[in-house]
């Protein structure tokens, strides 16, 4: 998404101003990025027209550029219907013995999530978990939580042969109770497709159960059809939360997105391997970042590649190679800081580096003031760019007035050149610049 929202908040960007059709190219490409993170369309559909109406509204009122000022608005929407209210890894678990029902679709990682709930409950929370598998289609379903509730050491319950689900759940809640357990997981059979009896079967279960809570196991990585899946189950079953499995994988992550709009239960947990200790609670910041493709160094280093014209990049370090670098070659890294999108993106997109931005607008440093600069440099005669020590006090103010600014702020630009200008006479010397240029790259 940086990539192509990249292209669109660069014309915004130059035009300086946040209009209506503006927001709208831009949120077209948010729309795209959000299908192709695997969010279902009218949720995606949905989700923009929120955010159409918050974006028009509050237009043009702040300090960052227009592009920026449009991604925040998604991005911090995005977190929000991703966290909704209340604490996500609290599960009801008080009232011993509380039972959890796991239900969803075969395959979608039921019986994993169960285990590894269960271990998470017992080593953090100290709890007594039994585990009783009701898949009976499929023995080797039964025996592969045993197996596991063996590697995690909690109990599962004694399989016996055909008993139905609702038998076993009925002879689970006894022994839970009788045993003096905390929690007992029920792990459901999921079919390859939502059906009627199967439907049937898990009301049945949930009827006798009574769980505390019912969650529903989702693969991540599914999309269009997750959303189905999810207002079945919360329709016909009842859920009180979501799970979110195979977030390892390369998906984008946008089911959580279609589930929370669907549903509108909370994401408590997702799965991020095979392994049982592969458990997260859900992060809403986290997932929002992956959605949009934003919040990772590689994509920053690949749009400052690509922005960086190779052209353009082999001359300057030809000149820096010889320790050059005049007001011109100043004039070029600024441009480039903005064509990245401008301190604020930059700093964005390096993770914690929020509020260094924010630190950094607050002293000045900030879009403006890169235009500012600009502005001064542009103002030069090509001589003066070349050699700026031939500015005189006159030559200076009159600058200064051109581009609209105190002369101090040319004099700051000026020091900042020379400083540049003196570590690249250094590093030319030593050699040392073909290293640091190679590093840039
Ligand atoms: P069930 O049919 O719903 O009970 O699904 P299972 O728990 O048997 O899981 C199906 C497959 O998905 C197994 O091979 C699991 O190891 C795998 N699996 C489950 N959760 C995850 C996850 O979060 N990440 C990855 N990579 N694999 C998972
Ligand atoms: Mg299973």
């Amino acid at each position: 998404l940086s990539e192509r929202l990249g292209s669109v908040f660069d014309r915004l960007t130059k035009q300086g101003a946040l209009s209506e059709a503006d927001v709208e190219a831009a949120l077209r490409e948010v729309r795209t990025a959000l299908l192709e993170a695997d969010v279902s369309l009218p949720v995606a559909r949905d989700f923009i027209k929120k955010v159409t109406a918050r974006a028009t509204g509050q237009a043009v009122t702040k300090s960052v550029t227009p592009g920026q000022q449009v991604v925040k608005i998604v991005h911090d929407e995005l977190i929000a219907v991703l966290a909704g209210e209340g604490a996500p890894d609290a599960l009801k678990i008080d009232n011993p013995p509380a039972t959890v029902l796991m239900v969803g679709l075969q395959g979608s990682g039921k019986t994993t999530t169960t285990a590894k709930l269960a271990k998470r409950l017992k080593e953090k929370n100290g709890k007594r978990v039994l585990l009783a598998s009701l898949d009976t289609n499929r023995p080797a379903a039964m025996e592969q939580l045993a197996i596991l509730a063996g590697q995690i050491g909690v109990d599962s319950l004694p399989i016996v042969k055909g008993e139905s689900a609702v038998q076993i759940a009925k002879r689970a809640k006894q022994q839970a109770s009788f045993g003096g357990y905390d929690v007992l997981f029920l792990d459901t059979a999921g079919r390859l497709h939502i059906d009627e009896v199967l439907m049937e079967e898990v009301q049945a279960v949930r009827d006798i159960a009574q769980p505390r809570e019912t969650l529903l196991v989702v693969d991540g990585l599914t999309g269009q059809d997750a959303v189905n899946v999810a207002a079945e189950f919360n329709g016909k079953v009842g859920i009180s939360g979501v799970v979110l499995t195979r977030m390892d994988g390369d998906g984008r992550g946008g089911a959580a997105l279609s589930m929370r709009a669907v549903t509108g239960k909370p994401i408590r947990f997702v799965g991020l391997g095979e392994k049982m200790d592969a458990l997260e609670v859900f992060d809403a910041e986290r997932v929002a970042g992956r959605i949009l493709g934003m919040g990772d160094i590689v994509a920053l280093v690949e749009k400052a590649r690509e922005t960086f014209e190779a052209e353009q990049a082999e001359r300057m370090a030809k000149r820096f190679q010889k320790g050059l670098f005049n007001m011109n070659d100043l004039k070029m890294q600024l441009e480039q800081m903005l064509k990245m999108g401008g301190m604020q993106s930059i700093m964005g997109m390096l993770p914690g580096m929020g509020a260094a931005a924010k630190a950094a607008e607050k002293a000045g440093f900030d879009d403006r003031m890169i235009k500012r600069q600009i502005a001064l440099i542009q103002s030069m005669t090509k001589k003066e760019r070349a050699n700026p020590d031939l500015l005189a006090a006159s030559r200076k103010r009159r600058i200064a007035a051109g581009a609209g600014v105190e002369v101090q702020e040319l004099n700051r630009l000026l020091k900042q050149h020379q400083q540049m200008a003196d570590m690249m006479k250094k590093m030319g010397k030593g050699g040392m610049m073909k290293q640091a240029i190679a590093q840039m790259m």
